[in-house]
């Protein structure tokens, strides 16, 4: 249930009926933007009794929220939220590219790429040191030493970091390390992992699940949520498909989609989605013309050789390319790059 304000609505009293909604056992969201004040209540609505609520002097309206996820709807927060990662800003407005290789392999690769990425105006750097593979014989990415190659990249380049993280025990002991928390398409309902994600107070990144409703994946974010860490960016990644010529259906109705039901960013990772590096470029384009916040994009310095999705990675001087061409998109849409 949200209940809106007057305008004019004195705020000892709001504090009051906020109190006597708080000892009723309720959780309540706060939002309050240049047009609105509202509170959102989190818990059994069904013990209040609207009429009541709304004969307050106060009260504007009330408004019934039927959807079980409430802190990740937008009729909580009306407004875009703009994710803080180290002073750079994804969403309501702000587009970021996220490039990288899908894991690190070796310094030299990491750093590289980079400085590479970097110099084609991407805002964050991707890099897979706990990789979650199909086969438990395929390389299973760098582990430690990988997040230390990525910090030291993050230390020549100022680029932030995005990278999986696969268990809450890697949560623990590396979150430190790490910039924005990505929360990969297979443990997307990973509970307890969400949970523990929840307790941090920096930015995660939860990628939608190959067979996730866009419910499913906004009751992901709900959990982040509800611990009290507000900073959650959503990827669609692409889903199971029947078509063989991709890796994964590319849902970009998704976008615009997500954007009526939540006030959280959404980003699009072509990479995943199509499976081919030669679909990234239209995909990324369409990405932005759907309304997405940002990019994920694999980049690697040698794809043929590269150790995981060599077959979707592009290499520098094509994401150079089609950096240039994005910034065009951008400008129609009215969107910043950072
Ligand atoms: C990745 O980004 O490296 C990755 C494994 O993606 P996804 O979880 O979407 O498959
Ligand atoms: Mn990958």
């Amino acid at each position: 249930m949200i209940v809106v304000f007057k305008k004019d609505a004195p705020l000892n009293e709001i504090e009051l009926l906020k109190d006597s909604l708080k000892q009723k056992g309720f959780h309540i969201h706060e939002s309050q933007g240049e047009n609105h004040y509202l509170i959102g209540l989190v818990g059994d609505t069904s013990i209040l009794d609207p009429s009541v609520l709304r004969a307050q002097t106060i009260v504007d309206k009330v408004v019934f929220v039927q959807e079980p996820y409430k802190k990740a709807n937008r009729r909580f927060n009306p407004e875009d939220l703009v994710v803080d990662v180290c002073g750079h800003k994804l969403g309501g407005g702000y587009f970021s590219v996220i490039a990288g290789p899908c894991s690190v392999e070796s310094r030299d690769q990491v750093l590289g790429i980079a400085k590479s990425v970097q110099a084609s105006k991407a805002g964050l750097l991707r890099g897979g040191a706990f990789k979650p593979r199909t086969s438990p014989y395929s390389f299973q990415g760098m582990g430690e030493e990988g997040l230390k190659l990525l910090v030291e990249a993050k230390k020549e380049t100022g680029l932030p970091i995005v990278t999986e993280i696969m268990s809450i025990s890697q949560l623990e002991k590396y979150h430190d390390m790490i910039d924005v928390i990505q929360i990969g398409a297979r443990n997307m309902q990973n509970f307890d992992l969400l949970k523990e994600a929840g307790q941090l107070r920096k930015p995660v990144l939860i990628k939608r699940g190959m067979s996730a409703t866009l419910e499913e994946l906004l009751m992901s974010a709900e959990y982040v949520l509800a611990g009290g860490n507000e900073n959650v960016i959503l990827c669609e990644r692409g889903i199971r498909t029947f078509q063989k010529d991709t890796r994964n259906l590319l849902d970009l109705s998704a976008v615009p989609i997500l954007k009526t039901k939540t006030h959280l960013p959404i980003i699009v990772d072509p990479s995943h989605a199509t499976g081919v590096w030669s679909l990234v470029e239209p995909m990324s384009k369409a990405a932005v013309a759907a309304g997405a916040d940002g990019l994920m994009i694999e980049v690697h310095n040698d794809p043929v050789n590269a150790l995981c999705d060599g077959d979707q990675s592009i290499k520098p001087e094509k994401f150079d390319c089609l950096m240039e061409k994005i910034q065009k998109y951008l400008e129609i849409e009215n969107k910043i790059l950072n």
